[in-house]
């Protein structure tokens, strides 16, 4: 007997490797094939994978693949991504796989309903009155559902299969009604303005070039980047390629789908995490099929089964959302570079703040750099001050400072918008005894309980634990000694209805604007002028566009600076420049006030003068020397146990177990950044090396050398963000 041919299948599992599988008689599959395969006691979906299965694996081991599913097999450019993904982010195949998987119920068997079609006229006189009844609903040529045939007629499904057996239906596909609408790439949309007609024929060239490049947009907040790469959509559209766009804040994009439809006429696909399944059965499969020409997705949308991807945009590419830190950890704007590379697509970075990673590759000439100098429509950018809260310090137990307020008594006197910005959810960041100094922490984190008023609980925001306030301190007793430390939007919102009671309000935050819907409403009600004070955190810092919002405030700019993190600074500019982007974005020239401590800052300086390049240059050049990003490399390894004993050895072993060389360097063990969370002590250490040495290759060989324990796990984390 001739021993059947063997294949590798990767299942999505978070296993080492593919498995190997025989290809029973009757079946050809090639790689890229989606199937079924018996693995233990189930049957799991798998792909077959590129490479030669294991000749030297004995028959009897080998199982036989269960069949193909009816579904359009992965192309190789998303399998060499996969591969890619796995082998940087030391993950093990099989779990990058299943992100590209991520509806699997997609490719189950649907529910059978094939249609019917007449395969010979009927002579009446042989038929029963039933399969009479069935074949009169059908005119010929026309395709009924099995069901709604045997509905329509009054008869049993084995009455329609019954006609089937004896040849006089046949099966035949039923037309299905197309889940999206193409956009239209000549739809007319809003003229552009000289300078964007300009920057959107280089990135309209880069798509018709038909390969890989990667283009940064840069350009201030409100000098029209979004038109300006919606021609780059176009371009793709016409050469009949898809594109993907994503986006950090999918569900808060109401505005960005109002100007998507203006320019393509219709909708795009949206993927993110709050699809229902059956949108993300159809999305997945419109993807796969092509019938999705324009996808406008989170970080995970870069592993859906495009087959001709032409171009990929990253919107707010500066973006920390788009670093996912679970499970496979990713940051999508540098996978997206990849993934655009090996689909010979185009690639399109945009900010109006870029990080330094991606304004390095721009100097360097890796990436092309298209830049927009001026708001569109004249509007002039805002003008910056500094409030040196020393100077103007508010009341007791407030936070907004004289000059402040009365800028924004001004504003509504002026019959204009003012926004009050504060990176902060709840009431107040920490609750504090006045009689012992106990400070409410959460049982499970190191981190303080936030005070959320209007729900009178105090809630961790790492794990979820929630708790009411107490009456007494937990720790002395003391009763009603308990007291609110800091301000977070809730407390703002309370100063403000004390100073302008009759001011219409609005409060953005994740809490106050769970999702899509309420995001577009608070859009409206916004732009039709039926809010005069807007309160709001990060959500509302990016991309919105509310033409009557002529101040900002914020209220307190020193908030991300503090701590030990690399990129704090270049993370507040960012924050704090988009936030000042929402002022005066249409002729009423807008204001922007900065609270803070530190006017004499760096970050504060940099934003008063708008100097954001000279910024970056000074940032560039502190980082340089000491080989860090993007000068060098980072990688960190967390190591986390609900046993800080067991956290402590392993760290230490790794600790003694460290690579070392020229131009590698190994920082810690040390407590991470949060040292406990959601119950788990989580210890740090930190892989640097020079620019031009791999650490891929340097974990691998670092992790081989320790054993950790099943109590304990080992997070890689391959240029990490927040440290
Ligand atoms: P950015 O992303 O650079 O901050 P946007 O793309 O959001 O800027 O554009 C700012 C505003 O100007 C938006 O309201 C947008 O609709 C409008 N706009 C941009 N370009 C044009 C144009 N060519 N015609 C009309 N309106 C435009
Ligand atoms: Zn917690």
């Amino acid at each position: 007997m001739n021993a059947r041919p063997r294949v590798r299948v990767l299942l999505p599992l978070p296993l080492a490797d593919a498995y190997d599988y025989r290809v029973p008689a009757g079946l050809e599959v090639v790689p890229g094939d989606i199937v079924l395969v018996p693995l233990g006691k189930r049957e799991e979906l798998g792909v077959v994978w590129d490479g030669a299965a294991d000749p030297a694996l004995p028959e009897r081991k080998l199982r036989d693949i269960v069949g193909r599913l009816d579904a359009p097999a992965m192309t190789g450019s998303l399998r060499r991504f996969v591969d890619w993904v796995a082998q940087y982010t030391l993950s093990p195949p099989g779990a990058v796989l299943r992100m590209a998987l991520s509806s699997p119920s997609a490719l189950e068997p649907q529910p059978l309903q094939p249609g019917w079609t007449l395969a010979e006229p009927p002579e009446a006189a042989r038929l029963t009155e039933s399969r009479r009844r069935v074949l009169a609903l059908l005119a010929p040529g026309a395709v009924v559902a099995g069901t709604a045939l045997a509905e329509a007629a009054g008869v049993s499904a084995g009455v329609v299969r019954g006609l089937a057996d004896a040849g006089f239906l046949r099966p035949a596909p039923l037309p299905r009604g197309r889940a999206f609408a193409y956009p239209a790439p000549d739809h007319p949309g809003p003229a552009l303005a000289e300078d964007q007609r300009a920057a959107a024929e280089t990135l309209r060239a880069s798509v018709a070039a038909r390969g890989f490049a990667v283009t940064l947009l840069t350009g201030v907040t409100g000098s029209g980047k979004t038109e300006v790469y919606f021609e780059a959509v176009a371009e793709a559209l016409r050469a009949g390629r898809q594109a993907l766009v994503l986006l950090p804040e999918i569900a808060l994009s109401a505005q960005w789908l109002d100007r998507f439809r203006a320019r393509f006429g219709v909708a795009p696909a949206l993927w993110h995490s709050e699809l229902t399944s059956r949108t993300r059965r159809v999305t997945w499969r419109a993807v796969a099929e092509g019938e999705a020409k324009v996808l406008v997705g989170a970080r995970s949308a870069l592993f859906l089964p495009f087959p001709d991807l032409g171009l990929i945009v990253v919107d707010e590419e500066h973006e920390t959302a788009f670093k996912q830190e679970e499970g496979v950890v990713y940051h999508a704007r540098d996978m997206a570079v990849v993934r655009a590379r090996l689909a010979a697509a185009s690639c399109i970075l945009v900010s109006a703040t870029p990080s330094l990673e991606t304004l390095t590759n721009a100097e360097t000439g890796r990436y092309a750099h298209v830049h927009l100098a001026q708001r569109h429509g004249g509007a002039a950018m805002p003008d910056v001050a500094a409030l040196d809260l020393r100077r103007h310090p508010p009341e007791r137990g407030r936070f907004l400072s004289p000059p402040l307020i009365e800028a924004v008594a001004a504003t509504f006197a002026r019959g204009e918008q003012a926004m009050l910005f504060l990176n902060r959810r709840g009431y107040a960041p920490m609750t504090l005894c006045r009689t012992c100094g106990h400070r409410m922490q959460c049982p499970n984190c190191s981190t303080w309980l936030v005070e959320h008023r209007a729900q009178r609980r105090l809630q961790c925001h790492h794990c979820g634990h929630s708790e009411a306030p107490p009456e007494t301190c937990p720790k002395c007793d003391a009763p009603h000694s308990l007291v609110p430390i800091g301000p977070g939007v809730e407390r703002v919102l309370e100063e403000a209805i004390a100073l302008w009671p009759d001011a219409r309000r609005l409060v953005m935050a994740s809490d106050t604007i769970p999702g899509p819907a309420a995001a577009a409403e608070a859009a409206r009600a916004i732009s039709a002028r039926e809010v005069d004070l807007l309160i709001g955190t990060q959500i509302m810092a990016k991309g919105w566009h509310f033409p009557h919002l002529t101040l900002v405030g914020v209220v307190d700019a020193d908030l991300g600076l503090a701590g030990g993190d690399l990129r704090a600074a270049e993370r507040t500019i960012q924050l704090l420049h988009q936030v000042a982007g929402r002022a005066g974005r249409e002729s009423a020239r807008g204001s922007v006030l900065l609270q803070s401590f530190s006017p004499e800052h760096p970050v504060m300086q940099a934003l008063v003068s708008g100097d954001l390049d000279g910024f970056m240059r000074a940032e560039s050049a502190q980082r340089r020397p000491g080989h860090w990003p993007p000068f060098g490399r980072l990688a960190a390894l967390i190591v986390s146990s609900e046993e800080e004993r067991a956290a402590d050895r392993t760290a230490r072993d790794l600790g003694a177990a460290a690579p070392h060389g020229d131009g590698v360097q190994v920082l810690g063990p040390a407590p991470a950044p949060l040292a406990l969370l959601r119950g788990r002590h989580r210890r740090r250490l930190l892989l640097k090396t020079r620019r031009d040495i791999a650490v891929q290759p340097l974990l691998r060989e670092w992790l081989a050398r320790v054993t950790v324990p099943n109590a304990v796990r080992v997070q890689v984390d391959v240029d990490p963000v927040g440290f």
